[in-house]
């Protein structure tokens, strides 16, 4: 039968079962669920004897410092280096095709290509498509799709697939964490799976500099009372000084988020290229309706999940005027 009653279930099992030869890629700059689930597969297909190539279309194809201790991230290639002879191409946590990055035209290339992910709104990008917009986590997919391939569960792959459910569930506080959900990660604790271990390397394991840099983004935030909006920002500049990372700053938006007295959040970061990356949290209070963040991330060309969406602009001082105006109509709570 057919989990979470996707039409494709069956053939996306039936189509790993009999690849042999298999890219599998995240979305790029991945976050916890993207490389958990990513590295996750990749040793299970691994275990079946397959042989993988993960990747990610983004340079580089190193994670986090956060993300380093899982299991197999010494087995990532970079995407330049994936033969034309594979016979299938996994795209993991993607909303959309173009969130592969490089990699997006070998996929787009490839049949069959199977898209697993949880965004509502994916744009069913794949010859195949596990979509499950309920799901906590493309790894939680992940974990159904594979136990149906035929893998025994062991403690690496666990890992890999604990610490994508415990990221994009924000350790189990956010509404995406069900029963079900729940249920599996207590039965990934059962492979020794170190939840507290991970739990410090994630979340307690920044750099002391981070803390000044955390500071700089307290310090700034801005809180628009009546639309119940606060925000930050960083600049290149901020990450120069302090000498944070920029793959060190996915959880600023967890601190700027905190307060009562806003229910949507966000964090604008400058790239390279002068652009703002938007990182967009929504909460709902007792009485009112949450905010679509999704939605007024896709408006601006980017998606992502009704609390947690993301995209790109220009400056902070447009971005700010252009979620304004998704807050003004807001129903009375
Ligand atoms: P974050 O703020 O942590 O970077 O992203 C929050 C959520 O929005 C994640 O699920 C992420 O995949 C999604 N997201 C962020 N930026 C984009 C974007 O530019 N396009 C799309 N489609 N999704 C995004
Ligand atoms: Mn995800």
């Amino acid at each position: 039968m057919s989990r979470y009653d996707i039409a494709d279930w069956d053939a996306t099992v039936d189509t790993i079962k009999n690849a042999q030869r298999i890219a599998i890629a995240c979305h790029v700059n991945p976050d916890g669920d993207a490389l958990g689930s990513l590295l996750g597969t990749s040793l299970a297909l691994r275990s079946l004897g397959k042989t993988t190539y993960p990747t990610w279309g983004s340079e580089p194809v190193v994670p986090p410092p956060s993300l380093m201790f899982m299991p197999g991230a010494d087995s990532l290639v970079p995407s330049p280096a994936i033969p034309d002879d594979i016979d299938l191409v996994v795209a993991l946590d993607c909303g959309a095709a173009h969130r592969l990055g490089t990699v997006e035209k070998l996929a787009l290339a490839s049949d069959p290509l199977i898209n697993i992910d949880h965004h509502p709104g994916n744009d069913e990008f794949g010859t195949l498509n596990v979509v499950v917009d309920f799901a906590s986590s493309t790894a939680e997919i992940v974990a159904f799709l594979l136990k149906d391939v035929g893998v025994e569960l062991d403690h690496d792959i666990a890992t890999c697939l604990y610490t994508g459910v415990v990221t994009d569930t924000g350790r189990f506080q956010y509404g995406n964490s069900s029963p079900e959900t729940l249920r599996l990660a207590a039965d990934l604790l059962s492979y020794g799976v170190q939840a507290p271990q991970i739990a410090l390397e994630v979340f307690e394991s920044a750099p002391f500099t981070y803390l000044k840099l955390l500071g700089r983004v307290l310090e700034r935030a801005s809180l628009l009372e009546e639309q119940r909006f606060v925000y930050s920002w960083i600049t290149r500049k901020d990450l120069k000084e302090t000498g944070v990372g920029a793959d060190e700053t996915d959880l600023l938006i967890d601190a700027v988020r905190a307060t009562r007295d806003a229910d949507v959040a966000a964090i604008f970061k400058e790239q390279k290229d002068g652009n703002y990356r938007v990182s967009l949290r929504s909460k709902s209070g007792p009485d009112s309706p949450p905010v679509s963040v999704g939605e007024i991330a896709r408006a601006y060309g980017g998606g992502g999940h009704e609390l947690a969406a993301g995209y790109t602009a220009p400056d902070v001082e447009s971005a700010v005027k252009g979620i304004l105006k998704h807050l003004v109509d807001r129903p009375e709570s």
